[in-house]
């Protein structure tokens, strides 16, 4: 059986906060229960998990999915319904990457895992230009081993770490860069049709998951190792979202809202809503757009 962690002794970065360590524990305490709250909705609400799944939670080394397990793990003890966790890592050989990290912090929680090993890093840094990102191609190769080692060993859900704002961030990338209305789904079929991938984060705040891994001190392993930079695009984008934060506190709570409340009637998508037939009387000819354009008189079909 997977154990927890206890919570370590109170910790308090932000000068600002209370110094008292029951005040900042309480915090703590209730920071904790929102995020199995909102964990627990999340799961709910799109059918997560059910009784019987073999679940692979992907563990990066940094907050978010040390945050996604950890709760992951609380939730399951207390579950009505029995599911299995195994803490799955990709060792992508970055230099520098500390591999005794994971290993040493899983068998202190006694939770299943294993680590696959697989050198992207020389393939990525061999194909990309230099001064270009990695990113792209990098996460791409380790979906690609992830969603490979899930198949083999019969994973019946993979879980990523993303959360509230990554979703809100991927709307709007799609939205500015690709003219669509898309984003980052709680719930998805991997385009192979093989895997279902979920994200038990969805509804959880970043700044929220900060204070928590804080609170925790997850032994965070840095994502950028290996010096590529963040694609300018997510930069940009991820620096509007936090000045709107700044500026009208609860604007992303709105957004994030809004994704999941969409009117394909008040939209203008053909595909999602027959706007030709709305109004349409019965026997009316519909002009043939081509020839209204042109300024040429329509077939009445009489
Ligand atoms: S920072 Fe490096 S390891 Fe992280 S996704 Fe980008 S290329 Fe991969």
């Amino acid at each position: 059986m997977s154990a927890v962690l206890p919570l370590p002794e109170p910790v308090s970065r932000n000068p600002n906060r209370q110094s008292d360590p029951r005040v900042v524990q309480r915090e703590q305490a209730k920071l904790a229960k929102r995020l199995r709250r909102q964990v627990g909705q999340a799961i709910a609400d799109f059918g997560m998990i059910e009784a019987g799944d073999k679940v692979m939670v992907c563990l990066s080394g940094g907050k978010d999915s040390y945050t996604m397990l950890d709760i992951l793990l609380q939730l399951q003890r207390k579950a009505p319904v029995p599911f299995e966790l195994v803490a799955v890592n990709l060792d992508q050989k970055q230099p520098g990457f500390p591999e005794h990290v994971l290993p040493q912090y899983l068998r202190s929680l006694d939770v299943p895992f294993h680590i696959i090993e697989q050198d992207t890093y020389s393939v990525v840094s061999r194909v990309v230009p230099e001064g270009k990102t990695m990113c792209s191609l990098c996460s791409r190769m380790r979906r690609g081993a992830l969603y490979s080692y899930a198949a083999e060993h019969g994973f019946t859900k993979i879980a990523l770490g993303h959360h509230r704002d990554d979703l809100v961030a991927t709307f709007f990338l799609n939205l500015f860069h690709h003219a669509k209305l898309s984003g980052m789904p709680p719930k998805l079929l991997s385009d192979d049709g093989r895997h279902v991938v979920i994200r038990p984060l969805a509804y959880v705040r970043e700044s929220d998951i900060i204070e928590y891994a804080d609170a925790r001190r997850f032994p965070i392993i840095p994502c950028n190792l290996c010096g590529s930079q963040e694609n300018l695009q997510r930069k940009q984008v991820g620096l509007m979202m936090k000045q709107w934060e700044r500026e009208s506190p609860g604007r992303l709570e709105t957004i994030a809202r809004a994704l999941g409340d969409i009117r394909p009637s008040q939209l203008s998508d053909q595909k999602l809503f027959d706007f030709l037939a709305l109004g349409h009387r019965d026997g009316a000819v519909l002009a043939d757009a081509h020839a209204w354009l042109a300024g040429e008189a329509h077939d009445s079909g009489a």
